[in-house]
């Protein structure tokens, strides 16, 4: 079977979980046997969203090569239960390097250099790239951004020109729209969509189906009503209500028939129904918690969502696998302080420092461990937490109480977190960071050895600064243990305090590879341990 394409653009409004439907769909087809993936196309000039801060994008997802990725990626792998890389992943940025390397090599030596057809060939390129692997039955292309946009014309146009370069069979496009709700009227109105549909028919791609976000059911006629002004058929308007969860989603979709409308038109017979039964479990054990518990999350962009997307996510899946639900407090670093900290930490049964860059909130996220640790409240910290966990320690146990990290502190004394030998030759920011997944040796009889049942393991990274080996004795004979390290490079990975209930910091982000069928270990027994402790 050839490689087929499948296109979704949103119109109306921006955050309409274009991501999730197009995971939502590429479960659907993969619980049927086919071999799918994903990849999402960013209309910004950014190279990639790795130099953006996370309040305009949210979390930056790393991926196993290494690749600084939109957040949607880690839906795609949350669902699919798959790794993505690097191609998964493009920008326009990346799309006009790209062209501007190649004509100054001279590669279009004697010619005008155009949007259309070269920037459009380059995406073009790129869209068919994964399909071209011989590896997947369906690539699912998420077009980032609202249709009418200036800036993802010029996406769409390559899509234009796919629609009639790929066999009719191998070209399916599914737009997604908002139908509002007027309150007032006591309505749903669909006119934002028409015009929608117009503006994506305009500039010359026509949808298959078209997915409405509603918060109430469509009614048939508005089905019709939807079908007739957008030129497509009655049955390829497809319901996309409010979940309750996000991993509702496909079997949402399922009962809509979206998978079958999709195999219809790409002419794929034969599949069986689609196969649900892991996630169908995990809902159900989401659905029905036995029991409740507090969790702080600290962190300096609590007051975006979406800048800590794949920790929640860890949460949710770590929680379910204990039958319980994780009530996930958000705690703004720079607002705790000795003074609060009691009060604020006080209900809470675990408590996770969260990764993060700069001087920003940095003394909120030494008090949270401080807290943790002498009042032996479990305890996990990832990346900047982990070295907050090692600079909390050097100040209030090994007595330093000038002990920094040097992205803080150039100056410190006892730089107990240093910044990596080889990142300090480094000029360029964008892509430099030690990205991706590395392997990790764990020590016997560890705390670690224990939550991963396993000796050696891998796990991703994203970060410039690492524990300063110059103190590895000073810590270990003071009660701080290091349990896991780098085997190639002796970076300290993990570390933990065999005298706390449950201590454990890591370097690496383990939330980046946790999914509903499959909970990230240290996620889970953490939540193990807060369910254990009472204070
Ligand atoms: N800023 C720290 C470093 O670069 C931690 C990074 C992170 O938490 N992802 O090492």
């Amino acid at each position: 079977m050839d490689t087929k394409y499948i296109f979704v653009t949103g119109g109306v409004a921006s955050s309409l979980g274009k991501g999730i439907i197009a995971a939502s769909l590429a479960k659907l087809l993969q619980a049927r046997g086919l071999r799918v993936t994903i990849q999402k196309f960013d209309p910004y000039l950014n190279i990639d969203p790795g130099t953006l801060n996370p309040y305009e994008h949210g979390e930056c997802y790393v991926t196993e090569d290494g690749a600084e990725t939109d957040l949607d990626l880690g839906h795609y792998e949350r669902f699919l239960g798959i790794h993505t890389s690097q191609a998964n992943n493009v920008t326009t940025g990346r799309i006009y390097n790209t062209v501007i390397t190649r004509e100054r090599e001279g590669a279009y030596l004697g010619k005008t250099v155009q949007i259309v057809p070269h920037i459009t060939d380059e995406i073009k390129r790129r869209m068919l790239l994964l399909g071209q692997t011989g590896n997947y039955d369906i690539v699912i292309t998420e077009v980032g951004g609202t249709v009418g946009d200036m800036e993802s014309q010029p996406f769409v146009e390559a899509m234009r020109q796919l629609q009639w370069e790929l066999p009719e069979e191998d070209f399916l496009s599914i737009h997604l729209t908002l139908i509002p709700y007027l309150k007032a009227a006591q309505e749903l109105k669909t006119k934002p969509t028409q015009h929608s549909v117009q503006e994506l028919q305009s500039q010359g791609v026509h949808p298959d189906i078209i997915v409405c976000r509603t918060e109430k059911e469509l009614t048939p006629e508005l089905r019709r009503k939807i079908a007739l002004f957008c030129n497509v058929k009655p049955g390829h308007v497809i319901e996309s209500m409010d979940a309750w969860s996000i991993y509702q989603v496909p079997f949402n979709m399922e009962a809509e028939h979206l998978d079958t409308l999709v195999v219809n038109k790409l002419e794929i017979p034969g599949l069986p129904e689609p196969d649900l039964s892991g996630l169908k479990a995990f809902l159900e054990r989401l659905k029905n918690p036995q029991r409740e518990v507090d969790i702080a999350l600290v962190g300096k962009y609590v007051e975006l969502q979406d800048a800590y997307k794949s920790i929640q996510e860890s949460f949710i899946h770590a929680g379910a696998a204990n039958h319980c639900k994780v009530n996930v407090h958000c705690i703004h670093s720079e607002h705790l302080d000795p003074s609060n900290v009691d009060e604020v930490l006080g209900p809470m049964k675990g408590i996770l420092v969260a990764p993060g860059f700069g001087s920003r909130g940095l003394e909120g996220k030494i008090c949270a461990v401080k807290y943790a640790r002498e009042h032996g409240v479990p305890f996990f910290g990832i990346c900047l937490g982990m070295q907050m966990a090692v600079v909390e320690f050097a100040r209030n146990v090994l007595g330093w109480a000038d002990a920094a990290s040097t992205e803080d502190n150039p100056d410190t004394p006892h730089p107990v977190i240093d910044m990596m030998e080889e990142q300090k030759k480094l000029t360029m920011k964008g892509g430099t960071m030690r990205l991706g997944a590395y392997p990790c040796h764990i020590k016997e009889g560890t705390l670690a050895q224990r939550i991963y049942g396993a000796d050696d393991i891998s796990e991703r990274h994203r970060h410039r600064y690492e524990f300063n080996n110059r103190y590895l004795q000073a810590f270990e004979d003071a009660g701080m243990v290091v349990s896991g390290v780098n085997p190639d490079h002796n970076l300290v990975e993990i570390v933990e305090i065999p005298s706390h209930p449950f201590f454990v910091a890591v370097q690496f982000h383990p939330e980046l590879k946790s999914t509903p069928e499959n909970p990230q270990p240290i996620f889970v027994e953490f939540v193990r341990a807060a369910l254990q402790y009472f204070s």
